[in-house]
């Protein structure tokens, strides 16, 4: 948590407002927040931002002259529009001053997260994404897991795994899952193509529907406006263990799957026997 939505949510509530403006002020609170740094975070001064792409659950903030830095939101981390004189939120580690006043605060509690800065994109994007993280969640295909017919793991562990689908969460993937019919512990081998392709077409349509809410707040989230995100209250399992299945009424179960607490329906998901494939 925050997951692909949250973060799509937080770079759409900037876009339109940060990009195209040059950074007037920069101020580092914690130098530790910054995970590398290719120069003084202050030589950003003077930079203009172009836009801000996203890759998984980071974004990349692409400047003029190539600079670039990354963010990642980590448990708690908030990037905030604030104006002059608002007030800080508490554990704000950077500021970034923008042309007409606009400024961007980076807070995180808990410190998971971090910003990364590089002279060049390219740099920014072989060490990020490239070997490290897989297809975008919202871009994932049917033939991006075709791979998956020589893999030992479980369905649950492998998209928790950001090299092989980047942005999934626990939420998503255990909302992914109750509609796809799915258990998390069933084997990726032993998954047919067309099991494959239902879970692939679950996956983007809870992503799409959360975003279409601004991502899920079960707590500390806000997009960069503060805004809560709706989501919460269509998930279908997250968080209800113990409480009837939407679809059949079932009790839905707890269990613990790749040290993730997990939630699934076991009359819906019921979980396939040995030798049993999954079409
Ligand atoms: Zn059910």
């Amino acid at each position: 948590m925050p997951e692909l939505p949250e973060v799509e949510a937080v770079r759409r509530t900037l876009i339109g407002t940060v990009d195209g403006r040059q950074i007037e002020g920069v101020k580092v609170l914690r130098r530790d927040y910054f995970r590398r740094m290719a120069f003084p975070a202050e030589q950003l001064l003077g930079h203009t931002l172009r836009t801000i792409g996203r890759h998984g659950k980071r974004l990349f903030w692409q400047f003029d002259a190539d600079v670039c830095m990354v963010s990642h939101l980590g448990m708690s981390g908030r990037i905030t529009l604030r104006m002059p004189g608002d007030a800080c939120l508490p554990h704000t580690h950077l500021i970034i001053v923008l042309a007409g006043g606009i400024h961007l605060h980076f807070s995180d509690p808990r410190r998971f997260g971090g910003v990364w800065l590089y002279n060049r994109g390219t740099d920014a994007v072989a060490e990020h994404v490239q070997g490290r993280m897989g297809v975008d969640a919202l871009s994932l295909r049917e033939a991006d897991l075709i791979t998956w017919s020589q893999k030992a793991t479980c369905l649950k562990a492998e998209l928790l795994n950001q090299k092989t689908v980047a942005g999934l969460g626990n939420i998503y993937i255990d909302e992914a899952l109750w509609m796809a019919q799915l258990h998390p512990l069933q084997s990726v081998q032993r998954l047919g193509p067309e099991s494959r392709a239902r879970l692939v077409a679950c996956i983007g349509q809870v992503l799409r529907a959360s975003l279409d809410r601004g991502g899920t707040t079960l707590r500390d989230y806000r997009d960069a406006k503060a805004n809560r995100g709706g989501f919460a209250e269509s998930l279908a399992v997250y968080g209800k263990a113990g409480q009837p299945c939407r679809r059949c009424g079932t009790k839905l179960r707890g269990l613990v799957v790749a040290q993730r607490s997990t939630v699934v329906c076991p009359k819906c998901q019921a979980r396939r026997k040995r030798g049993e494939h999954a079409n």
